[in-house]
């Protein structure tokens, strides 16, 4: 059996889901990518993870995605003597490149790199935002701040600097080796955190090369402003409503991730809408309505998949988390309004085969009531384009590359078989029907529309649709 919904759900691994029992149940629950966050663990674990989730792959109905999210240029403070301090609104406090462990008059800030954009009147939040500092003035090696907002401050806090681009490399080198260790297991995303520029992207996409799709994390409201050459760059976004709630007011956050989504979808990139989304599960086994509204809201928007972070890494209720996630998104999906809303703003075809081909398919499954569409892909980029129309009849992706069917388990609607391509129209009839019965996504005597590319075999060729009827012979 197919999964029953088109939104994808991601679920990120972590010591509350690190078995293959853990790693399982989580699939079966819903989970269609794992995230493998490179914040935590070091390579033996995530390697373990991975090769985990591929054990789990091996009796799974359908490939599984697995996406590695490097840990990018994130600032943090260094240590305190007592491991922490207290700070009071209207005290002076200085950040600087001083090895000493720090107290509650300084504590070292270790990058150099961003001290000479700290104009007076710059705000720096720490620990999440939860402290607030002024700068009043800075030097090669300090800044001197006042509270703004106190609290308790404790080792190694994250720095969050809004609205400053800061000069910093799109990836450190520990994101390098990360990169490097994360394609050479076979990952089939890379999630890039702290994107500030299109060309932070650009400098990723040369190394990956192609062996991974890559998602840009909007987290920072530069990266907002130029989302549009992000979207150029990438594969797909992810809204990161963590980081992205602390650089901007939260309340700014829902109306960027509306834009979000749409701009993605309107460029045919896949979008992610990650964090918090049922963060009382991590503690409790019921998720709160606010949460069930805000999964909804994501999924009524149209957005490719919806993410699970410290729910599935680190809570209680894994399990439970998906599958609300799941049946959340199952019910919003066969809400009436559901596809009037994602199709509201019907997406205009962009002049190419490929589009032209996607749009006519759905048309003619809707027109004439057909159980599927049925299309042929090498690299994936058809299915992705067909996935755009969000049609209303299940999408069944052929390919002859696992590496294909694995990556487009992340995207809206596509259903993913690892097979050979078609040697002749004949045999791309059979197939189709085949494999559409084969995961019952249709039925003896149902009809089936086809898009394929000729000549066979040849990437990038869609050119072809067909309308077929499934019959027993295809069984
Ligand atoms: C976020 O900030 O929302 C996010 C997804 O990033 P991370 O979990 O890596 O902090």
């Amino acid at each position: 059996m197919h999964r029953q919904r088109s939104t994808r759900i991601i679920a990120t691994l972590g010591p509350a889901s690190s078995s293959l029992e853990a790693i399982r149940n989580l699939h079966e629950a819903g989970a269609d990518v794992f995230r493998l966050n490179m914040s935590h663990g070091r390579h033996d674990d995530i390697a373990a993870l991975y090769h985990t989730i591929r054990k789990v792959e091996e009796n799974a109905r359908w490939p599984i995605g697995v996406m590695v999210d490097l840990q990018g240029p994130k600032l943090r403070i260094g240590a305190f003597a007592d491991g922490a301090v207290t700070l009071t609104e209207g005290q002076r406090f200085r950040l600087d490149l001083e090895a000493a462990p720090g107290s509650a008059e300084r504590v070292t800030l270790p990058h150099p790199e961003i001290f000479s954009v700290m104009g007076g009147g710059v705000r720096l939040l720490l620990d999440d935002g939860k402290i607030r500092l002024r700068v009043l003035s800075h030097g090669a090696g300090h800044i001197d701040t006042e509270v703004e907002v106190g609290g308790k401050l404790s080792n190694r806090k994250g720095v969050n600097v809004p609205h400053v681009v800061l000069p910093l490399a799109a990836m450190t080198d520990k994101d390098r080796e990360d990169l490097d260790f994360a394609l050479k297991l076979g990952v089939d995303w890379v999630a890039l955190s702290f994107v500030q520029r299109p060309e932070d992207v650009r400098e990723a996409r040369a190394i990956i090369a192609g062996r991974a799709g890559i998602i840009a994390k909007i987290e920072k409201p530069s990266a907002f402003v130029s989302l549009d050459d992000i979207l150029e760059e990438a594969d797909g976004v992810m809204v990161a409503r963590g980081d992205l709630g602390v650089e901007l007011p939260p309340e700014e956050v829902p109306g960027i991730q509306k834009r979000i989504v749409r701009r993605a979808r309107a460029s045919g990139k896949t979008v992610i809408v990650a964090t918090q989304m049922l963060e009382s599960m991590i503690h409790s086994p019921v998720p709160t309505r606010a949460e069930v509204s805000d999964v909804a809201n994501a999924v009524f928007d149209g957005a490719d998949a919806i993410m699970l972070s410290g729910e599935s890494a680190a809570g209680a209720y894994p399990c439970e988390a998906v599958s609300v996630m799941d049946r959340v998104a199952f019910t919003v999906e066969s809400d009436p309004m559901y596809l009037a809303a994602v199709q509201s703003d019907l997406l205009i075809p962009e002049p190419t085969t490929a589009d032209a081909i996607s749009a006519a398919a759905r048309q003619v499954a809707e027109t004439i009531n057909a159980a599927a569409i049925v299309t042929y892909t090498t690299s994936g980029s058809t299915a992705i384009r067909a996935a755009r129309e969000r049609p209303k009849k299940p999408l069944l992706v052929l390919t002859p590359k696992l590496a294909t069917a694995r990556r487009l388990a992340l995207v809206w609607g596509l259903h993913c078989v690892h097979t050979e391509d078609a040697k002749s129209f004949q045999d791309m009839i059979n197939k189709a029907c085949h494999w559409a019965l084969k995961t019952d996504l249709v039925d003896i005597g149902d009809r089936v529309v086809i898009m394929a590319g000729m000549p066979f075999g040849s990437p990038g060729k869609t050119n072809t649709l067909r309308i077929a009827r499934a019959s027993s012979e295809h069984a």
